[in-house]
């Protein structure tokens, strides 16, 4: 059976969505995710500017518990665990508080993914797997089976990897 490596924020999970609402409370601006992908640089630039600033809320108790889960992923999760070895590989020690919060985030929308199948680490590099799922190229180059970059705000400029825009797209590469 063969391994997929799964990455939980941007891949599984909204987080950029819920950045962008805490980031428009902070600064009192308007910012869309809509906005972020249509690759106005100017904009963009002007966020993650503002991101970088004020991204402390990131360490708070509380930010990876309510964060909504993307479109159709649980469905194509669930398909996928039928055929090959799913792990879901967050870098989570980051974010201490976070851990927690994110298994019984896991157990709420992923209840068919056990503890026994969820990796919290700090860097990538050393997972060894036939596919890693994830939004982040520095968790992509160094991963030594097939690469598949999950399309975001932050990684439109990305064209080193195959490219994965949403869970349907997924489905057809994977599962098909
Ligand atoms: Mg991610």
């Amino acid at each position: 059976m063969k391994r997929i490596a799964i990455d939980m924020d941007d891949v599984l999970a909204k987080t950029t969505h819920v950045i962008i609402d805490r980031i428009n409370q902070l600064v009192e601006k308007k910012y869309s995710y809509e906005e972020l992908m249509s690759g106005n640089t100017s904009v963009k630039e002007e966020f993650y500017g503002h991101y970088l600033a004020n991204n402390s809320f990131l360490w708070e108790p509380g930010f990876f518990e309510n964060i909504p889960v993307n479109e159709d992923a649980v469905e194509v999760v669930k398909k996928l665990t039928e055929h090959y070895e799913v792990f879901i590989v967050s870098a989570a020690t980051e974010f201490p508080n976070s851990l927690k919060e994110k298994i019984g985030w896991m157990e709420q929308y992923f209840p068919f993914i056990t503890w026994k199948h969820i990796v919290f680490c700090g860097h990538k590099h050393m997972i060894q797997a036939d596919y890693l799922i994830d939004d982040h190229e520095k968790n992509l180059h160094t991963f030594t089976g097939t690469p598949l970059l999950f399309t975001a705000p932050h990684n439109l400029h990305i064209h080193d990897f195959q490219r994965v825009n949403n869970w349907k797209e997924v489905e057809k590469l994977l599962l098909d």
